[in-house]
């Protein structure tokens, strides 16, 4: 691979603390570059060190009195304006988000309008926090509860939705009356700016929303181990997810961690197929196979595995692989080196277990794409589920196939893996695909649709691997960012003869 050219237009960074923009203090640089052509630089930033994580945490600690203080349907309309600010720069975040973390832009467009949708909701959250009223035991008294907020929190994102799941956090965190301390993956910090940029530029008061920028290794711990740190919202690897979720539970505090997935799409042999195939592309091979949501399991119905198979690796053959800025372009790059070496020795590990390699497998041979981090869409089929392919996440184009007899054996393939994120269950059998909700042991089951998306009114999250701690998104969203506090009113006015229990 040639080394890389830095352009020197690239943007430069910085930290967003107590509403100013300042240099970073810590040593090390994050440089980000475009994976569809890694000499060029999209931005650089003096990365940030633990004493800037300590300002952030001080600067949401001394802004939280007031901005809890007011009233929540304005904080709400605050979230509205800066959806209205970025639905107005949809097009100009989207080509920034292709660039720096290289889905293609159709994708980028659909993770815009997903996180727009997102932050509507949560915008509307303003006028809807609240709790609820029961009737007492006692007569003239008034049971209710309030959401309140936590203080200061932390979100802490990973690189592969850089506006959807930082938009995700952001907006219910902020509605329920917290400051917070964003800390975005570093291969994406441009798109991290540019939300820090709306929110303020939406009114934020300062120290309400801050952002460090920097390698998790030096700034992760701080932001989970300090005593203002009421709570923490991570999306990311099971590595780093253990870690936070350890170190947040020996504090006692609240923590949700979104992890990785294995996620299984299952075709009958009674499915639209051409309905199964359009969702195991766009599952196995939209963004890049890098969703926590992507199908990378494919378990068939014997019946119809080798017609599908054909379809699939006819239609696999004409995803042109290229820069996502480029019209027609079906397939981006993996999003760094790193990455595309872990898809990369995925592959060899499968061919060396014996999968059968139907498609891909390589970097492309067109010499156009050499400086970019491009991996074929790749096919195996004959995976079994004591080979690698099967059990770990490889967050890349790689589909694992497997063939079936009976539903019951889909279902316990479907539920052989330590994730249980999502899954897809296609057939034309309505008691057969309940059949399989009931069964499978996922958060979130698809039935004729792909493994992939989320909407903004019902939770998302796992179970097993995938998942430990609240729900993201509708009302659990919000519920995860506040504390409830229970009221006892009495208006009686008089001395109670008795306390009951
Ligand atoms: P990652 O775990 O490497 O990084 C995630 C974030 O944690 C980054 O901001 C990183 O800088 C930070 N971090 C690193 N070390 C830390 C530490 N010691 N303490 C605190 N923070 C630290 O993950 P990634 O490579 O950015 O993202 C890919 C992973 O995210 C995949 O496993 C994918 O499945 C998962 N993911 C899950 C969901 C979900 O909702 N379940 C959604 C998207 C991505």
């Amino acid at each position: 691979m040639p080394a890389a050219a830095a352009k020197t237009d690239a943007a430069v960074l910085q930290q967003f603390i107590a509403g100013r923009w300042i240099q970073g203090s810590g040593k090390r640089e994050i440089v980000s570059v475009s994976p569809a052509d890694s000499r060029v630089v999209v931005a650089r930033a003096r990365g940030a060190d633990r004493a800037d994580a300590l300002k952030a945490l001080a600067a949401a600690q001394a802004a939280f009195p007031a901005w809890r203080a007011t009233p929540a349907p304005e904080r709400g309309r605050l979230i509205a304006k800066a959806a209205a600010l970025a639905r107005g720069r949809k097009e100009e975040l989207a080509r920034l988000m292709t660039l720096e973390e290289g889905k293609i832009y159709p994708e980028a467009l659909g993770e815009m309008d997903k996180g727009l949708a997102l932050m509507e909701w949560f915008a509307g959250e303003g006028q809807r926090l609240g709790g609820v009223t029961r009737p007492s035991e006692l007569p003239q008294n008034l049971l209710y509860t309030l959401r309140q907020p936590l203080g200061v929190v932390s979100v802490i994102t990973p690189w592969n939705f850089p506006w959807a799941i930082p938009v995700w956090k952001l907006a219910p965190a902020l509605v329920a009356g917290n400051c917070v301390v964003f800390k975005p993956a570093s291969l994406v910090p441009a798109l991290a700016a540019e939300i820090v940029k709306i929110f303020n530029e939406a009114g934020l008061p300062p120290g309400v929303l801050n952002l460090v920028i920097g390698a998790g290794s030096e700034i992760g711990d701080v932001l989970v181990e300090d005593e203002r740190v009421k709570a923490v919202s991570f999306t990311g690897s099971n590595e780093v997810g253990r870690r936070v979720h350890t170190l947040a539970g020996a504090r006692g505090i609240r923590v949700t961690c979104e992890m990785g997935g294995k996620n299984p799409a299952v075709v009958w042999g009674d499915a639209d197929l051409e309905l199964a195939l359009a969702g195991v592309l766009k599952g196995a091979f939209g963004s890049t196979g890098q969703r926590c949501t992507a199908t990378s399991r494919l378990i068939l119905d014997e019946r119809i595995a080798d017609e599908f198979l054909a379809r699939l690796l006819e239609e696999a053959a004409k995803i042109t692989i290229g820069d996502g800025l480029k019209p027609g372009v079906g397939l981006g790059p993996a999003v760094d080196e790193g990455q595309m070496k872990t898809d990369l020795e995925h592959i060899a590990a499968a061919k060396a277990a014996g999968a059968k390699l139907l498609c891909g497998g390589n970097r492309p041979k067109d010499p156009a794409l050499a400086h970019g981090w491009f991996v074929e869409p790749t096919v195996f089929d004959g995976v079994t589920p004591d080979m690698r392919l099967w059990r770990e996440e490889v967050f890349g184009p790689v589909l694992a196939v497997t063939r079936v007899k009976t539903f019951d054996e889909a279902v316990r393939l479907a539920n052989d893996t330590a994730f249980g994120l999502t899954c897809a269950f296609y057939t034309a059998d309505l008691a057969l695909a309940m059949r399989f909700t009931d069964a499978v042991e996922t958060g979130m089951v698809h039935v004729n649709s792909p493994t992939i998306g989320g909407e903004a009114s019902v939770p998302f999250g796992g179970v097993k691997g995938s998942g430990v701690g609240e729900r993201e998104m509708a009302e659990e969203g919000v519920r995860f960012f506040t504390e409830q506090k229970t009221v006892f009113l009495d208006y009686t006015g008089a001395r109670r003869s008795s306390n009951i229990y």
